[in-house]
């Protein structure tokens, strides 16, 4: 399970939308809870280091970002305990090339944005074997599961 507050979910889809139409990613800092699992603190946003052509679809994050992730978290007395990213106009599910490139134990969370406003936000961990994604319960999920479409054509400001 993972907590993720408020406040660090509106930044993260605010990063999803200011990337759109290109993938966002960061580190999710925080710490650890015996009954509710991980919990998200802060949220350091990473740049992109996929190639310019693959920016789009494919968040990367180098060895030397998740260093820095790791530093950062030290210094705020922090764990790094996943990642974050978007998928610009696709579902908030994880992809075949997320899943390859995802480590045990950290959670992974998704923002979908769809025509650059954010969507749908889930939370992901890999299974023990490796072979699949297994959605992740959020102790403050009233925004977990992906709101209504709004209708196209509704351009709110
Ligand atoms: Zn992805």
């Amino acid at each position: 399970m993972i907590s993720l507050p408020d406040e660090a979910e509106l930044a993260i889809r605010a990063e999803g939308e200011r990337a759109y139409p290109d993938e966002c990613c960061g580190a999710l800092l925080g710490g650890f809870d015996g009954e509710s699992g991980k919990i998200v603190k802060a949220i350091l946003p990473i740049g992109n280091s996929s190639e310019t052509a693959e920016r789009f679809h494919r968040f990367t994050i180098g060895p030397g970002d998740f260093m820095r992730a790791e530093r950062e978290a030290k210094a705020r007395n922090m764990d790094l305990i996943g990642f974050y990213h978007s998928h610009p106009d696709h579902p908030a599910e994880p992809s075949d090339y997320d899943l390859e490139h995802a480590l045990p134990f950290y959670s992974y969370v998704i923002v979908a944005v769809e025509q650059g406003a954010a969507s749908g936000l889930t939370s992901w961990e890999m299974s023990a074997d490796r072979a699949r994604f297994l959605r992740e319960s959020q102790n403050q999920g009233q925004n977990l599961e992906a709101p209504p479409r709004t209708p196209q054509g509704d351009q709110s400001p």
